[in-house]
């Protein structure tokens, strides 16, 4: 802290990313990345454009992107107009955040769920009022209807919990809170659930967030998108074009839309996972813990009779990273990421020692 602070960031509580190790032995299961790796389409096209056309200043519309996305939309009514880019989808919120959330009654999120929210809040003097998820970690619609709100957001799938909000009840959620913004970050959808974006036609108060960080393997490359009625997005590209007007670097804007384009890497590698996650999940529970239900590519476990942080470090021990969050509520969680079948085999093979060793 010094004296040359502004207030708004001494007063902030950053948001800690999961750790990225350098060392590269490591059976890595804590960020929620895609074992099976980008669509060799968006490596070619991300090669093709490392050259001397680097000397240009991207594209700021991202065009070529946006038409891809909305030509893979198209048949719920999307076009370009109704498309935002950003690098990353975390970017995207944060200008949804400043361009959509700045009310006077505060906006509302489960009180599980991505810890970047209250931060955003933070940086952008948002006001805020979480909402406890049910005892089942189920998310009630009926606690965000008949409330005045600047605005609601929650992920779905939810992070770092994995349940899934069915499609009928994101839709009554946005139906009856027609004056408020309602934002469903769907960065895990792609590996169980059904997308809002089929909605976004009839609900001028949607907006949907996704990434390719996830299902299309692409953390490294930093893209994530927004799909809403044009007048939400002529509001975020209002955010985007007063702080940086080049989000998406040239080959990003290839890859990602390469990337897109690729059904066929995504579905295999997407039925990959999610193979991969319930073998994991049957595994985890002849080990005796108890897993929710999960639509993402993650699971998160709990053990009756042993304590998450010690098993975390346990793991850590041999090699193998994991996610606990200290949060009260959920600080007897572990939250893994579905890896390949190797990495699921060595995680429960380990889960499987530790048990039988700590107390
Ligand atoms: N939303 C949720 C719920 C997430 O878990 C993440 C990943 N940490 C993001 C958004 C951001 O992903 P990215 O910036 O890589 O698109």
């Amino acid at each position: 802290m010094s004296k040359f602070w502004s207030p708004i960031v001494s007063r902030l509580t950053p948001y800690t990313p999961g750790e990225q190790p350098k060392l590269s032995k490591l059976v890595k299961l804590n960020t929620n990345e895609n074992p099976y790796g980008p669509s060799p389409l968006a490596l070619a096209a991300i090669a093709a454009e490392a050259g001397d056309s680097l000397r240009l200043y991207p594209d700021p519309e991202a065009d070529m992107l946006k038409r891809a996305l909305a030509e893979q939309n198209a048949a719920h009514g999307i076009t370009s107009a109704h498309v935002f880019v950003g690098n990353g989808s975390d970017e995207v919120l944060a200008h949804a955040f400043q361009a959509l959330l700045q009310h006077e009654e505060p906006i509302l999120f489960p009180d599980i769920s991505y810890s970047f929210y209250p931060t955003y809040c933070g940086l952008y003097q948002v006001a805020h009022r979480t909402v406890p998820l049910a005892a089942d970690f189920s998310l009630r619609v009926d606690d965000y209807l008949g409330v005045a709100a600047g605005g609601i957001i929650f992920p779905n799938p939810n992070a770092p919990t994995g349940c899934l909000l069915p499609l009928a009840e994101v839709e009554r959620l946005v139906a009856g809170q027609p004056d408020c913004v309602v934002i469903v970050d769907e960065a895990y959808v792609d590996f169980g659930g059904d997308s809002a974006i089929p909605l976004v036609a009839r609900y001028p108060n949607l907006l949907v967030v996704q990434t390719l960080s996830k299902s299309r393997s692409l953390a490294g490359l930093r893209v994530g998108f927004a799909i809403g009625h044009p007048d939400l997005i002529t509001a975020l590209e209002r955010v985007k074009n007063s702080f940086n007007s080049y989000p998406l670097d040239r080959m990003a804007i290839a890859g990602a839309t390469a990337a897109i384009k690729d059904q066929a890497h995504f579905d295999k590698t997407r039925q990959a996972v999610i193979a991969s996650r319930e073998r994991m999940v049957a595994g985890l529970k002849t080990l005796g813990f108890e897993v929710l239900p999960s639509a993402a590519n993650f699971v998160f476990a709990r053990h009756p009779r042993h304590d998450a942080a010690k098993l975390a470090a346990s793991l850590r021990g041999d090699g193998i990273i994991v996610r606990h969050f200290s949060a009260a509520r959920i600080a007897q969680f572990l939250r893994i990421t579905v890896g390949t079948d190797e990495a699921c085999q060595a995680l429960l093979d380990a889960l499987q020692l530790h048990l039988k060793k700590l107390p």
